[in-house]
């Protein structure tokens, strides 16, 4: 099994159909083969053979998915850029991959020179955006147009895909290396396991494409010759407007999306009728902004998915009939069909269902270990169970409830409290439009549960006030001890909350004993 399979399958079966849109350009699936190959032959003419990395460090495009596929074309390896990293971060990540030519657009293109400077590996920048070629850049263009195409270098099964680095929201980003069997096992499992992405479906990638969950997403669209469709970065107005334009039927989005597209004032009369799935995942999401969307995108199923980068990433799913169930409300479903889930202690037995230990998850989607960091790679494959560092529990019918991640746990007065539940009940409160808890020291209690609020806009609200609603929804022990309020909450490259940096503030002089 390899990526460009599905390609080459399409090119023989329906060259004709329409294969990308973005912005005002659309291409067929001949189009894109063709491309593909020369942009393949073009990374070989400048020197890339088996096994390089090859970087990609733009917002969403028709382009980024010519890459995707011609980097392995021609034999290479594929290392997509966090776009929402310091020029600092993606340097050390192109220095740490050996990644030495760089695909930019013209949304990166002008920290070029700063990026040199600090990763002086990158020998080669190719510039994939729409406006003027930079000085010292080569044309994506010019070069296909030079080259000749190549055939398709067919690497596959446990061959490397691409080297993906994690969202570094508990610590330091690690490479992950996934092989072609792994995402194309996640994508497959995926497929089987639920009903999203029919035939014949228009999806949106409006999540960044670097993301595990996009590439995914990319894939199961790929198998099932979906129309891909981009959109450059995600707002509410664009997504809206392409929805509308384009009649996208898919859309992979992750909770902090979903909030912002409901909430924005043209969901209220737009046409979002022709949506028929929602995937999300990556994050907890709360009830409430779950039960919104279902209602402002009225026609769409929605799949929820658990899974991690070292997953590749689809480990669960909770399907659309699941969210029917209200016993599931909190739940993340049960394994996909190619995936092994269960609940262990620390030595790595098994839990009884209902209590919760680390969730380990085995299967050919597991990725191949960590780039360069074999004590890493240890310390989270043993005994050939991916060790996630996520809390949860399972329960009788085999559904997975993800309850913390392990390191956000907080221990307060001997009581493990899931920063989520307490999240959950927050949320729920009129004048709080986002929240992260966690936990900071305290004399007493070791530590104190914390609440960082974005308040709706005009609202106030104070800690005793929040105190009083979350009375009725938790136990006393989980209730907010003090409340800070941000005008926005600290966001990672893929769009999660940064609890560490909230706690970074308030544990200056302290250790922490989790995480
Ligand atoms: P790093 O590993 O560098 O700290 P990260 O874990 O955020 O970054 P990802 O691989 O993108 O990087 O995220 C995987 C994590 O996201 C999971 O381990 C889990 O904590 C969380 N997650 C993913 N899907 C869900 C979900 N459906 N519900 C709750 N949490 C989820
Ligand atoms: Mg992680």
């Amino acid at each position: 099994m390899y990526i460009t399979q599905a390609l080459h399958r399409s090119a023989q079966c329906d060259p004709t159909r329409t294969s990308t849109i973005y912005g005002g350009r659309t291409r067929t699936v001949a189009e894109t083969i063709d491309r593909v190959a020369r942009l393949a032959g073009a990374l070989r003419g400048i020197g890339i053979t088996e096994g390089d990395r090859v970087g990609i460090f733009s917002l969403n495009s028709d382009r980024y998915h010519e890459a995707l596929l011609a980097v392995p074309w021609a034999g290479a390896v594929v290392n997509p850029v966090n776009v929402r990293w310091s020029v600092a971060e993606v340097a050390y990540s192109l220095a740490d991959c050996g990644t030495d030519v760089l695909l930019i657009d013209d949304n990166f293109a002008p920290v070029a020179v700063d990026l040199r400077r600090r990763a002086p590996n990158l020998s080669t920048l190719i510039y994939c955006g729409d406006g003027m070629t930079p000085d010292g850049m080569l044309d994506y263009e010019q070069l296909l147009a030079d080259a000749e195409p190549v055939d398709d270098a067919r690497r596959g099964g446990d061959d490397l895909y691409g080297v993906f680095y994690t969202g570094g929201t508990t610590g330091d980003p690690k490479g992950v290396m996934l092989s072609h069997r792994a995402c194309l096992t996640s994508a497959t499992g995926s497929l089987v396991t639920t009903d999203i992405l029919g035939r014949g479906g228009v999806l949106m990638h409006a999540a960044p494409m670097f993301h595990l969950a996009d590439i995914a997403a990319w894939n199961m669209g790929n198998l099932t010759g979906s129309v891909h469709m981009m959109v450059p970065s995600f707002t509410p107005t664009g997504v809206i407007e392409a929805i509308e334009k384009h009649g996208v039927t898919d859309a992979l989005l992750v909770p902090t999306m979903i909030q912002m597209l409901i909430d924005a004032p043209e969901a209220a009369t737009a046409d979002l009728s022709s949506m028929r799935h929602v995937m999300y995942g990556a994050s907890p999401i709360s009830e409430t902004v779950l039960t919104k969307a279902r209602s402002v995108i009225a026609n769409a199923r929605f799949t929820q998915a658990y899974g991690m980068t070292e997953l590749a990433p689809v480990a669960t799913l909770l399907t659309a009939d699941d969210h029917d169930d209200p016993a599931l409300t909190r739940s993340c479903g049960r394994p996909a069909s190619h995936s092994e889930l269960r609940v262990v202690d620390l030595d790595d037995n098994d839990l009884p269902h209902g209590e919760v230990g680390e969730i380990v998850v085995r299967g050919d989607h597991v990725m191949t270990g960590y780039w360069n960091r074999p004590a890493e790679t240890d310390a989270a494959l043993r005994n050939g169970w991916m060790h996630t560092g996520d809390a949860g529990y399972l329960d009788e019918r085999g559904y997975v409830f993800v309850v913390d991640r392990i390191k956000d746990m907080i221990i307060t007065g001997g009581e493990n409290v899931y920063s989520i539940e307490v999240e959950n009940a927050i949320a729920k409160h009129p004048a709080v439009a986002q929240v992260a808890v966690v936990g900071i020291p305290d004399d007493r209690w070791g530590e104190r549960i914390h609440a960082a609020v974005v308040l709706a806009a005009g609202a106030t609200v104070d800690v005793d006030e929040l105190g009083e609603f979350c009375r009725t929804l938790i136990a006393n022990y989980k209730i907010p001890r003090s409340v800070e309020v941000l005008d926005q909450l600290p966001m990672s490259g893929a769009g999660k909350i940064l609890k560490r940096e909230i706690r970074k503030a308030h544990w200056e002089h302290a250790e922490r004993v989790v995480g």
